[in-house]
């Protein structure tokens, strides 16, 4: 038995934001109950003191990249779930994007049962739509999902046609398995390195504009609609994209989005030639990042993921326009989404609801604190006082923009199916 004591326990399913002590048994929460009250502390077996902290239903990150199988120079299922737990995660999504693509039943299950010996987190991997995410012909979506998917999606690559995205939309219907896109007109992406705008012009680098992405999620967004899938846009940036899922969620469309920490806390004005700040999609104008914001806290935005993408230094040690795109992002996000805390920006509820139940409920999962759930917790603090180092991270690679940023809150302790995997020295 392990006893979870004196902290405030805020779970967003049922609104409970009160003191509280849990005691979890092998991978379950078997308890949850006033503090101090009945049980003898002797009874109750070992005990971590939450005095000070928040305790949430442990975090899911719904987009993350892994790189293993197939590109482990630059991260490993163990090295990625480690710096995700260090993130307070307790469950991360990787995408398919590996060598060889998630597109096969074998491939899925070689990533759980090295996520079995190594992982410090669960992994629910998602599977590609397309056979190698060429964008021809389906993957064998239904023997993944037996094999343990919990969505499909392209990432990386966006699926190119309406007539392809009916298909897996149609396919993943029947199966009630949400297809997740990367939206991107690619006749207006162009390979290109930043947001189109004054910044793009300023710099002289070849800018995208936001249509970019709001064309894509408008298109995903009717075809859902015409299938009947649940749909998700990954990693939203701009404000014209967000309406569009506003307006759907309106129409009682099964739709529904995520925000990275990257989007809601940086600007294109933030872009010079460092590629630490080069990811797909760019980074938006003030607008879109203050539309991003409003909703993060009025429920249009679903979750906030990562799009964790690590790349080894080599890569990103280039010209601006060849570097690869992508940040890391476990590490800062918690962090980064208690900045808008602070700000007065989201209620602190809400924010935990954006870790937790949100991208859960995309996922068709619960995620809660009660008697007989699984013991997922997150023990984070508000106000501990720190300053991320890339060099100290827990991850094989070192491309984000927040190195040597201040930050006020951190994860404290992050429990996977009652096991502590991580734990901060204050
Ligand atoms: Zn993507
Ligand atoms: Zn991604």
């Amino acid at each position: 038995m392990l006893r979870i004591k004196n902290g405030r326990v805020m779970d967003p399913a049922s609104g409970m934001d009160a003191r509280r002590d849990i005691w979890l048994d092998g991978d379950r929460i078997v308890k949850v109950a006033p503090q101090g009250g009945g049980e003898s502390e002797r009874a109750a077996g070992e005990s971590l003191d939450a005095s000070g902290l928040i305790v949430a239903p442990g975090f899911v990150d719904l987009h993350c990249h892994l790189r293993e199988p197939g590109i482990e120079n630059s991260e490993t299922i163990e090295t990625g779930t480690r710096a995700a737990a260090r993130g307070g995660f307790t469950a991360v999504c990787p995408m398919p994007n590996t060598r060889p693509v998630n597109d096969s039943a074998s491939v899925t299950r070689g990533i759980l049962e090295r996520a079995a010996v190594v992982a410090s987190t669960r992994v629910w991997p998602i599977g590609a739509a397309s056979a190698g995410s060429r964008g021809e012909s389906l993957a064998e979506i239904a023997a993944m999902q037996q094999a343990g998917i919990v969505a499909v999606s392209d990432d990386g690559k966006p699926i190119a046609t309406a007539r392809l995205m009916r298909q897996v939309m149609d396919y993943c219907r029947s199966l009630d398995l949400p297809v997740i896109d990367h939206c991107e007109d690619a006749s207006l992406f162009a390979g290109n390195s930043m947001r189109e705008g004054r910044q793009s012009v300023r710099l002289g680098l070849a800018g995208m504009p936001a249509a970019t992405e709001s064309i894509a999620v408008a298109r995903d967004i009717q075809v859902a609609e015409l299938t009947g899938c649940r749909f998700h846009v990954a990693h939203l940036s701009a404000r014209t994209s967000l309406e569009c899922v506003r307006a759907a969620k309106k129409r009682g469309l099964r739709v529904s989005c995520e925000v990275t920490p990257h989007h809601f806390t940086l600007t294109d004005e933030d872009v010079a030639y460092d590629t630490h700040f080069k990811m797909n999609p760019p980074l938006g104008s003030a607008e879109d990042r203050a539309a991003l914001v409003e909703g993060l806290g009025d429920g249009t935005v679903d979750a906030i993921a990562t799009d964790h993408a690590p790349h080894e230094p080599a890569s990103k040690e280039v010209e601006f326009d060849r570097a690869p795109f992508g940040v890391t992002g476990f590490e800062t996000a918690l962090a980064l989404a208690l900045e808008l805390v602070h700000s007065g920006k989201l209620p602190l509820m809400r924010m935990v609801e954006l870790f937790t139940t949100g991208p859960a409920r995309v996922l068709g999962r619960d995620r809660r604190i009660a008697e007989g759930q699984p013991a997922d917790l997150t023990l984070f603090s508000t106000e501990h006082a720190w300053t991320f180092r890339a060099a100290e991270s827990a991850s094989k690679s070192r491309n984000t923009p927040f190195d040597g940023r201040a930050f006020r809150g951190a994860p404290m302790a992050t429990i996977v199916a009652g096991r502590v995997v991580y734990r901060r020295n204050a």
